[in-house]
């Protein structure tokens, strides 16, 4: 591609507001995603401020023959957004709660922490993540599986409508009544690949307390306490949704010295319901073996990143994993065999089992894109990369350890689980086949021409 003149740069600045080309002081820094193992060089980046500016921005990019790469955070980021016209959609920041509809307008660039609180102003809650820095919207196009899951579902299964860019720089609108192909796609067919979705409307649930947190047990231990986990799971109302994990905990100051530097099995819950039959379900755990660390309890919905910790960031990491089938005897050994500590510090940071079913599994397999909700349980590997090396190193353990799950395994895979590179090269796993097919028709119907070609794409469509 051919670097744009100054006079078409200038004459898109006269369109959009916030325009950064490379030289302005700014640009490394924008160019910069939370995880910083993306390294991308954008041809020049927009900040819209209205889905106007947004319009604006995909018929120049169109005009000049860009693609157009779409980042709230960067926590996500599919393909990295090289030569692309990059749209950060920080600046549409809006969030609007509608008490008696029980419902919430936010715009694109908005984080899981800011709709949380002002949700909870009403005594209301979203179906957000583990993590308040993750972008809504981004979550939500993946799927969205959080500490509400098996009550409420997957945050796409909420979603009311979208507002969206489409690929010829037309605002249009995608809902049940609107476009309904294309709102189809958009609820769990991944992001940046068929529209730019500028704001969305989601049901909101009356959640202000929750019996949360984690019980930590030494990993001498972990084989037992996964088949704990496994005995218990199987009794579980869906007001409780739960994980079991091994976590390495670095051996970082801001921790406490008892689990500095130290790898534990973890179980993770959050209970919705009367926080006496949430402490019911874990003091099971307690009378079955003292935890070493007990950190459950009744707490504000508003504290619910306590549950998981997830690093505030920005961090360098690699994530992968898939849905199990069991977790069978055989299936925990082979977990452990690659997640406890073998010699030196690995760069796994966490191998964790979440519970799937309850409501997940209950809506209709084709009411939307999201995929592989009848499966049992999701794995999730997260690794920290910060050289090369590590990064490498964790791309094949990822590798290996997947591998030796296969026979536990369907092969199939969570969008928002997988680093973009894992997204792109198990696309075919993401969707169950009669989906992939019919998101290949939506593709074709609204982005012949592949303009969003950044995200993480179905099959058919040239690389971006
Ligand atoms: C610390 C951490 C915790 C997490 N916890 C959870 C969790 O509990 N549950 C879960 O399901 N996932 C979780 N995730 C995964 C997370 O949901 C995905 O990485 C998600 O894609 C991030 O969205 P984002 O907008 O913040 O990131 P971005 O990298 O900015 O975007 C992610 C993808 O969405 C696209 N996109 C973003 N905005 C738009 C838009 N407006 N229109 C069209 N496409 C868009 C991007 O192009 C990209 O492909 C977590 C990730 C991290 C790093």
């Amino acid at each position: 591609m051919s670097a744009l003149s100054p006079e078409a740069i200038q004459e898109l600045q006269k369109r959009v507001q916030n325009v950064a080309v490379p030289g302005d002081a700014p640009f490394d820094a924008l160019r910069t995603a939370w995880n910083l193992c993306v390294q991308q060089r954008p041809a020049f980046i927009a900040l819209p401020s209205t889905s106007e500016e947004v319009a604006e921005c995909v018929r120049f990019a169109r005009q000049h023959g860009l693609g157009v790469a779409v980042q709230a955070t960067g926590h996500g980021v599919g393909r990295p957004a090289d030569d692309a016209l990059l749209i950060l959609t920080r600046n549409l920041n809006g969030v609007t709660v509608d008490a008696t509809a029980q419902t919430a307008h936010i715009e694109a660039g908005v984080r899981w922490g800011s709709v949380l609180k002002a949700a909870q102003q009403h005594r209301l809650a979203p179906l957000l993540g583990s993590s308040m820095g993750v972008g809504a919207v981004g979550y939500t196009l993946g799927g969205g599986m959080g500490w509400l899951a098996r009550k409420y579902g997957l945050a796409c299964d909420h979603v009311l409508r979208f507002e969206a860019v489409n690929a010829q720089g037309e605002i249009v609108t995608a809902s049940a009544d609107e476009h309904a192909d294309l709102f189809w796609a958009l609820r769990g067919g991944g992001g940046a690949n068929y529209a730019l979705v500028t704001a969305m409307d989601i049901r909101l649930f009356p959640v202000t307390e929750v019996y949360g947190g984690s019980l930590l047990y030494p990993a001498e231990m972990a084989k037992a306490v996964f088949q704990q986990f496994r005995e218990w799971a199987a009794t579980l109302p869906d007001e409780m949704t739960a994980s079991v994990l091994i976590m390495h905990y670095p051996d970082s100051l801001e921790l406490p010295d008892m689990v500095r530097g130290r790898a534990c099995a973890v179980v993770r819950g959050c209970f919705t319901g009367e926080p006496s039959e949430g402490q019911a379900l874990i003091d099971e755990w307690r009378s079955w073996q003292t935890p070493e660390f007990d950190l459950f309890g009744a707490m504000p919905f508003m504290g619910a990143a306590a549950i998981s910790h997830d690093p505030p960031g920005p961090l360098a990491g690699h994530s992968n994993g898939g849905f199990l089938t069991d977790l069978s005897d055989e299936t925990i050994d082979i977990i452990l065999a690659h997640s406890l500590p073998q010699d030196g510090p690995p760069p796994l940071v966490k191998a964790e089992v979440h519970l799937q079913g309850g409501a997940i599994a209950r809506v209709p397999r084709d009411a939307m894109a999201v995929s592989h909700r009848d499966q049992p349980l999701l794995l999730s590997l997260i690794y920290s990369t910060p050289t090369d090396d590590t990064y490498e190193a964790a791309v094949q353990h990822s590798a290996d350890f997947l591998t030796a799950l296969s026979p536990h395994s369907s092969g199939a895979a969570y969008a928002n689980f997988l680093s973009g590179e894992e997204q792109i090269a198990r696309v075919n796993g993401l969707f169950e086949p009669e989906k992939y097919a019919r998101l290949q028709a939506v593709k074709a119907a609204y982005d012949p021409d592949n303009v969003f070609r950044y995200g993480f794409g179905v099959p058919g469509q040239p690389a971006g």
